[in-house]
């Protein structure tokens, strides 16, 4: 991929030459879309940076922003949500039957970045958001970009993954990611082979896959919501961050939990970990370790080595190991008592 037009007016970096459409429904923007190069535009917060580092460049900027029907957050008749892809963080992090019924997305959601990016930053862009790897953001032009090779492998790794890295280290971004995943939701989208629908599980690409993607989405695509399944009344949930900086900044590490409980027995359990792999990462291990069992001092410790057990870190991000797995005893803990 080439780098983005750029020139210079008065001392200031400018990105010139993209054209502009501000679609009115999704098929009036899958149709902007079907021209090469374009972008969806959502809140911006992404994109725009996106454009300004010369990580990708476009040609036409199709802004999403004004269709109504993306917006917003709805009941399903069996007791489930509809959000659409436009919602911001800011109004996931508030709304009641979330904060009540799913509150692991809530606090998640409470935790991205800041007040102004959560009020202009979208769910659906919060999905598609492009890796903070510091190489791809820069100007080398890495094996993500179509490049041959991965400079983080020998460079600066403190903050790459600790699993499934496979030609490329990054970390998915996303706190709200795994949040949507221990609550098993799916990703509705639209393009020109029609409407779509995967499991949350499904949507991200791992680079074993491609190491150019990190969606299933293609360029004509349009996220249009996420439906969340009924939370069962006994499903207990929280999502837990841990920042380099008290101030805002992507997770180190990010733990998502939700364990249904029958008495203090483990029915079911989902733990999907953020910061941690190019994916949001399932603990498999963990999860099968405390499904049947009761949830007591032995088995959250048990279920925390199991969390860490297959990490391959880089040379630099070693501590992530600990981390995660006393992040993930001390959740399993709060839950417990
Ligand atoms: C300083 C800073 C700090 C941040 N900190 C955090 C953090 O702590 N945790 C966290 O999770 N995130 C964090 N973010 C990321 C932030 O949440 C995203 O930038 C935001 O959610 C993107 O939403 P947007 O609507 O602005 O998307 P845009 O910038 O408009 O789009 C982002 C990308 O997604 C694509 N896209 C957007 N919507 C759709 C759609 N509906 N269908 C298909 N493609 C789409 C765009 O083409 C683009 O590639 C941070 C961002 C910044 C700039
Ligand atoms: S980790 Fe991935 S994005 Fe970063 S330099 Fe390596 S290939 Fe590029």
């Amino acid at each position: 991929m080439s780098s983005p037009r750029k020139e210079w007016k008065g001392g200031v970096e400018m990105i010139t030459g993209f054209s502009y459409l501000r679609a009115k429904s999704v098929k009036d923007a899958i149709s902007g879309l079907s021209k090469n190069n374009s972008r969806v535009h959502a809140g911006g917060t992404d994109l725009l940076g996106c454009l300004r580092d010369r990580v990708f460049t476009t040609d036409m900027v199709v802004s999403i922003s004004g269709i109504k029907e993306l917006k917003g957050i709805r009941e399903t008749p069996d007791g489930g949500l509809i959000v659409g892809a436009l919602t911001t963080i800011a109004e996931i992090s508030e709304n009641p039957a979330i904060r009540k019924r799913y509150p692991a997305l809530a606090q998640a959601a409470a935790e991205v970045a800041s007040p102004q990016l959560r009020n202009q930053g979208t769910i659906g862009g919060n999905l598609c958001q492009k890796p903070r790897c510091w190489y791809y953001r820069g100007e080398f032009h890495c094996l993500r970009k179509g490049g041959d090779m991965c400079y983080a492998v020998q460079g600066e790794n403190h903050y790459h993954c600790i699993f499934g890295g496979d030609g490329c280290y990054i970390v998915h971004p996303s706190d709200i990611a795994p949040a949507l995943a221990v609550y098993k939701a799916n990703v509705h989208f639209y393009g020109s082979a029609g409407a779509r629908e995967v499991s949350l599980d499904h949507f991200f690409v791992p680079p074993s896959k491609d190491v150019t993607k990190e969606t299933v989405l293609e360029m004509n695509d349009i996220l249009t919501e996420i439906v969340i399944p009924p939370a069962p009344i006994e499903m207990k949930s929280s999502y837990r961050k841990v920042r380099a900086r008290r101030s805002w900044d992507f997770a180190l590490a990010g733990v998502a939990l939700a364990l249904q409980m029958t008495g203090d027995k483990v029915t079911e359990a989902r733990i999907v970990l953020s910061g941690a792999a190019p994916i949001p990462w399932r603990a498999f291990d963990a999860e099968k370790s405390l499904i049947g069992n009761i949830l007591d001092s032995d088995s959250i410790k048990r279920a925390a080595v199991l969390s860490v057990s297959w990490a391959q870190p880089l040379k630099h991000n070693a501590y992530k190991i600990p981390l995660f797995r006393g992040m993930i005893e001390e959740e399993l803990t709060n839950i417990f008592h």
